[in-house]
């Protein structure tokens, strides 16, 4: 669960790579070197639309050729250059598996071992095609011997333990308002589409994914058996609608103070009566002291449910939940039926990945650590470790400087701005001290019973925080994920060693194009310390308000002037965009390319860049910036995303961001009447 990570380029964004092999200080001599010592610009020209002029629309003159000659993969529902370095992580990662799953003989209880052992049973499909339902045979009895509201509430406690998190999820976090400390957490869950919308919106393309909802609850009912199938997808339907309409807006989860909630259990009790608390916290094995309660009036809601709902209807929604959860790791009829719905329906995807990226994948998401101490033995190195915190360095002193240098905060507020810029740690490539796996049993027969294993060990793991000590050492995500994140209570910025890599960082090329990719998303995170959402934790990860009033007010309008902005790009069928869902992301993404560039400027120390490729130093760095944002997504995928992606569509990353930076206009020689062009007093200018 990861409520807090504001800052995650998640299934979305991208972006980087390692380090400019330069130091960023030039060495004495002013001037360009020689043409044919000079390297390469970085910028894959034969991408480019040259029909199109960058001063009109940017994300084209740079994406152009390679949006017209590039097809989505039929197994993907979304792909650009951030899929690009993906493809390359799994294939790394299938080698290392494969590896470890040719030499079966390795001593038993290594993580060699163990990831052998986790694909053979994954890629085993005789033996799983014989085990049928059997693998959930003892799951499925538990649920039919439900029968009171306080079973219910203890099977949703017990369910947390094999990562089946309905209609809540537990899972223990740092305390908002003392950071120093673990703290409990409740947070809603419990739906199978993407959002309340999909279950509320009236529009027929909604109810058709509703019907279709209960087409696939019903044919997983009727695949397990046991139930009279329509009757029971009618009422799993009708009961999530109900949760539907109890959850939160994605907007409003983005409030950190609305979703603190720090509750005893007295407290618990008295929101939730009629939720049997002592069975749920028995049956998950947790103290249920103090809990943070994201979502009060779904909690709420949530026991009114469990106390006013026949107990039938919930088994049949547990048993549909854990088909669902499990489907994957299940006999063929289970997984085609499970992907015609959430990836063909849901998400326009039209064909399975293969089952070895399907392997990697739920292996990198359950046992990542165990696969990822591996990976960056083969490929990462501390130089590139090294790199790579040196330009991280630049970003962060060019970010101390530009607070320094804004006119609409007081003193008092920078003060407190630049001591949290001093306090971020960094993480860059891998953990520092690895997850201990030991406890772990898994067996090359027995798919489900790995990823059960997986997901108790990762409950107990959490369970075992409560009343330690923080470990600053802890990853949110392995090496080999291309992502990156801020993480706010450890104000920390994490950079996977997945996507410090080309094509979005080149050794090789001129600084320019490194700054402008690789350098921007850099940047993009350390934003998130001071988005709408960040600005609000200081820089001991604590929850508290250092803003003078006046530039909070400041603050607001600036953001709210850019939520504007954005909310008006039409995205599909003529529908907005949603700016104030987006909107810190996108204060990420104009902060931090105008952090990147600040940067790329120190780095020239004062020298004339050379032109490259006919491009000049500035341009080619706005060009390397677009140029990561080559991406195509496929129409459904693009409706879940408008409702549910907190970043704006590639499209707008490059170009909304660009309209907004004077330093773009001088590169380029913007005029009134281009495209991009946006008059001086309507350029939005936060940090
Ligand atoms: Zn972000």
């Amino acid at each position: 669960m990861n409520k807090l990570i504001v800052g995650s380029l998640s299934a979305m964004l991208a972006a980087c790579a390692a380090q400019s092999p330069k130091s960023p200080e030039p060495a004495g001599a002013a001037g360009p070197p020689p043409a044919a010592a000079r390297p390469p610009s970085g910028l894959d020209l034969a991408g480019f639309d040259r029909s199109v002029r960058p001063q009109d629309d940017l994300y084209r003159f740079t994406g152009g050729g390679w949006l017209a000659k590039t097809d989505i993969p039929a197994d993907r529902a979304t792909f650009g250059t951030f899929e690009l370095l993906e493809v390359q992580a799994e294939e790394r990662t299938r080698r290392i598996i494969e590896d470890a799953a040719r030499e079966p003989n390795r001593a038993p209880g290594s993580d060699a071992r163990k990831i052998g052992d986790f694909y053979t049973s994954f890629m085993d499909t005789a033996h799983l095609e014989q085990a049928g339902i059997e693998p959930l045979k003892a799951e499925l009895a538990r649920i039919d011997a439900l029968r009171t509201p306080r079973d219910v509430a203890a099977h949703i406690g017990y369910a947390q333990r094999i990562g089946v998190n309905h209609p809540f999820v537990w899972f223990v976090g740092q305390d908002g308002r003392d950071a120093t400390q673990y703290l409990a957490n409740l947070y809603q869950t419990g739906l199978t589409m993407p959002d309340r919308d999909y279950y509320l919106k009236p529009d027929k393309r909604y109810q058709e994914l509703r019907t279709a909802l209960g087409a696939y609850v019903g044919d997983m009912l009727s695949l397990a058996g046991g139930v009279d199938a329509t009757e029971a997808a009618k009422h799993v339907v009708a009961l999530e609608t109900k949760l539907a309409e109890a959850h939160w807006t994605k907007v409003k989860n983005r409030d950190p103070v609305a979703t603190y909630n720090r509750m005893d259990k007295a407290e618990v009790a008295k929101l939730a009566p009629g939720f049997d608390w002592a069975a749920f916290n028995g049956a998950a094995g947790i103290p249920g002291d103090v809990t943070d309660v994201n979502q009060p009036s779904y909690i709420a809601a949530v026991a009114q449910v469990v106390s006013g709902e026949p107990a039938a209807h919930w088994r049949e929604y547990f048993r549909f939940h854990l088909l669902d959860e499990y489907a994957p790791f299940l006999s063929q009829a289970f997984v085609d039926r499970q992907f015609d719905f959430r990836q063909r329906t849901i998400k326009g995807v039209q064909e399975q990945k293969p089952r070895w990226k399907r392997a990697v994948d739920t292996m990198d998401s359950l046992v990542g650590e165990m696969v990822g101490k591996l990976y960056v033995e083969k490929h990462f190195s501390p130089e590139a470790k090294q790199r790579v915190r040196t330009l991280v360095d630049n970003l962060l002193r060019s970010f101390d400087a530009s607070i320094d240098g804004l006119d609409w905060m007081s003193p008092a507020t920078k003060l407190e701005a630049k001591r949290k810029v001093a306090s971020f740690t960094v993480k860059i490539g891998y953990p520092d001290k690895w997850r201990d796996y030991s406890t772990l049993a898994i067996s090359p027969n027995d798919l489900a019973g790995n990823v059960l294993r997986a997901a108790t060990y990762e409950h107990q793991r959490n369970v075992a925080k409560l009343g330690k000590p923080l470990d600053r050492t802890e990853w949110l995500m392995p090496p080999q994920q291309v992502n990156a994140y801020y993480y706010p209570p450890m104000n920390e910025i994490v950079f996977p060693a997945a996507i410090l890599e080309p094509p979005f960082f080149n050794v090789a090329a001129d600084d320019a194009v490194n700054y402008g990719g690789i350098g921007s998303v850099i940047g993009h995170e350390i934003s998130h310390g001071f988005d709408d959402s960040g600005r609000q934790f200081d820089g001991a990860g604590n929850l508290r308000d250092w803003w003078q009033r006046e530039d909070t007010e400041k603050f607001k309008e600036k953001a709210a002037r850019l939520v504007a902005q954005y909310g008006s790009y039409t995205v599909l069928d003529g529908q907005k965009l949603n700016g104030e869902l987006t909107i810190g992301e996108n204060i990420g993404d104009l902060s931090g390319s105008a952090v990147a560039y600040k940067a790329y400027r120190l780095s020239l120390g004062g020298r004339e860049a050379a032109v490259i490729d006919a491009f000049t130093g500035p341009q080619r760095f706005f060009l390397g910036y677009a140029q990561i944002w080559r991406r195509k997504y496929r129409e459904q995928e693009q409706r879940m995303r408008l409702l549910t992606d907190p970043h704006s569509p590639a499209e707008f990353r490059a170009n909304g961001v660009v309209t907004n930076m004077n330093e773009f206009y001088d590169a380029f020689g913007l005029k009134p009447g281009d495209g991009l062009y946006r008059a001086p007093q309507e350029r939005v200018k936060i940090w």
